[in-house]
């Protein structure tokens, strides 16, 4: 992790390079994107705007470590648009941050704000840092070192970070905290709402923990009857079991989904009969990993993945099901509950041999969307019970899904496009209305 000038100067030259390579995230997510604007027929002057992000901002700060040296370290906030309104999405955590994924993560949350119908633009941000290589301390350091290098570009009403892979409520807690006694403390302002994603006591929300787990269930029970597949019963596999592959599992198990196989960072399980996700969780919380749990078999990686399944969920990280892996898989529908799991080159191949995907932007939309609710809570000074949430949660996705279903008929085209082009048409429509300035 350290880093000397030299090496900085190239990582800079590097990293603020428009990314043309064709594994590009950025360009395979603008692509999909041109691709739905072609389909309902987008003016190219939006298409052109949503095409880069309004803001990219780096920045390089250093952090006393434990062992009493300083390091340089790299952090970023990219705001992708704000036309319907603040920036929001998630801060991750990762050694392998780069500014191109992190713009393909913020326009992708420009198009999931719009989708879920919440009153948000995109952004998305990241340290490149391996949290389970540091202690808590230096993982305090660094968020409050990254909060007061981005000052003022964050805040309540302008741009609202969140969870992502390697962060949770206790880094969001340290954000709040850091901008409290440094940007916002100048003003005499304490805006709990400047992130989302708390713990409860310092002004989270009941359910956000639990929240894109279970905005990713109940888009699989409003979108996957219509397919053949009844939750009780089905087999489900998942790739990822952080804070959505948990969730999400905890939620299916207990509606009679019989979980047949996970893999994570540590290796592959399998259990023909059904695990107990529940079980499961509890012992990643201690071990964290799958790869020895004791009630399922450990497999590699080509055994996992041959398991037959009803319902596949990627729930880790970008790109991970390669064109080799949509020619071996076993199942009927991948529920993109991760951002971007589905590289390019798979796509066809899964569409070829039958397989359906529910896109991320619709699948994991309800982390944002009750992060919106907590940002309202916290703006009303109010507390919503757990039902109240869930509730308003279900509501929100019962209606995305059904403006999902009806474009695609009115279309005639593919899932991942139905959902662009519903996303794609709010946003299109309020640049018709607002103009561009002057
Ligand atoms: P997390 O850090 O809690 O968990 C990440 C999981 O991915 C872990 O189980 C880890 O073992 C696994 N993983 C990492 N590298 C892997 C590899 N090479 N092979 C297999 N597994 C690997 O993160 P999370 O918050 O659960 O996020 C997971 C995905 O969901 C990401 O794409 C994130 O952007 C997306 N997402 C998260 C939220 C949220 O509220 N946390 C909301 C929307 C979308």
């Amino acid at each position: 992790m350290k880093t000397s000038v030299s090496e900085l100067v190239t990582a800079e030259r590097e990293s603020t390079e428009i990314p043309e390579a064709a594994d590009s995230l950025f360009a395979m997510a603008v692509n999909v994107m041109n691709h739905a604007a072609d389909v309902l027929g987008l003016d190219n002057y939006i298409r052109s705007i949503l095409s880069q992000p309004k803001n990219s901002i780096i920045v390089n700060f250093p952090v006393q470590m434990d062992d009493g040296n300083y390091e340089i370290v790299r952090g970023f906030r990219i705001q992708h648009n704000n036309a319907l309104g603040p920036y929001k999405g998630g801060i991750r955590y990762h050694e392998d941050v780069a500014l191109d994924d992190v713009r393909a993560l913020a326009l992708w949350m420009t198009l999931k704000c719009s989708l879920a119908g919440v009153p948000f633009g995109g952004a998305k941000g990241g340290v490149k840092v391996n949290p389970r290589e540091r202690s808590r301390d230096e993982m305090c350091r660094i968020t409050r070192r990254f909060t007061s290098a981005l000052g003022t570009n964050i805040g309540p009403d302008y741009d609202i970070p969140a969870p992502d892979v390697g962060t949770n409520a206790q880094t969001m807690v340290w954000i709040m905290d850091t901008y409290m006694n440094t940007t916002a403390g100048l003003a005499r302002q304490l805006p709990l709402n400047v992130v989302t994603g708390k713990t409860l006591e310092c002004g989270g929300s009941l359910g956000r923990e639990k929240a894109t787990g279970q905005g990713v269930v109940y888009v699989c029970e409003e979108m996957l009857p219509a397919m053949g597949i009844t939750l009780k019963g089905a087999r489900v596999a998942l790739q990822g079991y952080g804070n959505v592959g948990s969730h999400t599992a905890m939620l299916l198990h207990d509606l009679g989904a019989k979980i047949v196989g996970v893999m994570d960072h540590t290796g592959a399980i399998v259990e023909e009969n059904g695990l107990d996700a529940h079980k499961l969780a509890e012992y990643v919380a201690q071990a964290g990993g799958v790869a020895d749990f004791k009630e399922a078999t450990a497999v590699d990686w080509d055994a996992f993945y041959a398991v037959e399944t009803d319902v596949f969920i990627p729930a880790a990280l970008e790109k991970m099901i390669t064109a080799d892996i949509a020619k071996c898989i076993q199942t009927k529908v991948i529920v993109e509950a991760a951002n971007g799991p589905t590289d390019a080159p798979a796509e066809p191949i899964l569409s070829e041999r039958g397989i359906e995907i529910l896109p991320a932007i619709l699948c994991n939309s309800g982390g944002v969307t009750v992060s919106y609710f907590e940002w309202v809570q916290n703006k009303n000074n109010e507390t919503w019970v757990l039902e109240d949430v869930d509730r308003r949660l279900r509501r929100y996705v019962a209606e995305m899904c059904a403006r999902v279903r009806k474009t695609r008929r009115e279309f005639n085209c593919d899932m991942r496009t139905s959902a662009y082009v519903v996303a794609l048409q709010r946003i299109g429509d309020v640049y018709k209305q607002r103009g561009i300035f002057p």
